[in-house]
């Protein structure tokens, strides 16, 4: 079943386009990972789902959760949606947990908005805490943020983007701020929990192998575009997009010990001087002529005039 479908989105800030004609579904309790390099929309596409649009934003196409078009919800429903359906985990936890309160008080204040009694509230943000992995779940919710480190900060957040049995959880670079061995531990536990409860999940990062460890599908953006989704199990075998294998290039499993590291050669696309045409023609090495005129069609799994001669 399909649990949220975007169709042609399209958004532009102050009259610049920022994202162009995503199209991506996500089936209920499947993951998805979005990558690609910094601005290339990926967080944009996320908070379209949500309507969590900088202002001044104007959107064209359509966002359907659950067959409900999201940017036609009233007030009520918009706010129903963010705060039972959908759950949000981003980069840094500390900008989302109040400093001077409890973890106790911020896990249970999301589920006392929906008139839980406190008791309940309490004994389901200690279970839920406890199956984040954070040690003495008593103890943790008598806690302040400062007392704790970054890993455990965001295993809290998980905990409450549990806590209202969201169908669809969107989790953008949420471990990018902390380190690598905390970083797999942190992605294992938020899959490992929204997998026993049957929810979706949208994977923002810019590492392709933390997606493909983590999702069902992976969809690679850039320039504000989609311009391949595959499999992750045939995230090597199967990439075709010449933008997808650079990324893959680029990795630094790719090189070979004492080898600098490698990049995509050239600079990132922003989405607002892209060319008429194709959005990597200015980076990629197979481009011809009618790559910068012509914009390639999203065809099967990439969009890329070369796709069978490549
Ligand atoms: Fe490269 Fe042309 Fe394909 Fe774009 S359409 S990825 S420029 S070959
Ligand atoms: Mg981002």
């Amino acid at each position: 079943m399909t649990l949220l479908q975007l169709d042609r989105v399209t958004v532009a800030v102050s009259g610049r386009p920022v994202l162009r004609q995503v199209t991506l579904d996500v089936r209920a309790g499947e993951a998805v990972g979005l990558v690609g390099e910094s601005g290339s929309g990926k967080s944009m596409t996320v908070k379209s789902v949500v309507r969590l649009l900088p202002t001044g934003a104007t959107v064209g196409g359509t966002v359907r959760f659950d067959g409900a078009d999201v940017h036609a919800l009233d007030a009520a429903a918009l706010r129903r949606m963010r705060s039972r359906d959908v759950a949000m985990v981003f980069q840094d936890p500390r900008a989302v947990v109040n400093p001077v309160r409890t973890v106790g008080d911020f896990l249970t204040e999301v589920l006392r908005d929906q008139g839980v009694s406190r008791a309940e509230a309490t004994r389901r943000a200690a279970a839920a805490l406890s199956e984040v992995g954070v040690g003495d779940a008593a103890r943790r919710l008598r806690q302040r943020p400062y007392e704790l480190s970054g890993g455990l900060l965001q295993r809290v957040v998980i905990a409450a983007a549990l806590l209202t049995e969201p169908r669809l959880i969107l989790a953008d670079e949420p471990t990018t701020a902390l380190d690598v061995t905390t970083q797999e531990e942190v992605v294992a536990i938020l899959n490992e929990q929204r997998r026993l409860r049957g929810a979706a999940l949208m994977f923002i990062t810019h590492d392709l192998e933390l997606a493909a460890a983590v999702c069902d599908r992976i969809a690679v953006m850039y320039a504000g575009e989609i311009v391949e989704i595959l499999p992750a199990a045939r995230l090597h075998s199967g990439a075709r997009h010449p933008y997808t294998r650079a990324l893959l290039d680029a990795r630094p499993g790719a090189v070979p010990p004492g080898e600098r590291l490698r990049t995509v050669p050239g600079v990132p696309q922003s989405a607002y001087t892209a060319p008429a045409g194709c959005v990597f023609a200015d980076r990629c090495p197979h481009a011809e002529p009618r790559c910068r005129d012509e914009r390639p069609v999203f065809t099967g799994s990439a969009a890329c005039h070369l796709l069978g001669a490549l």
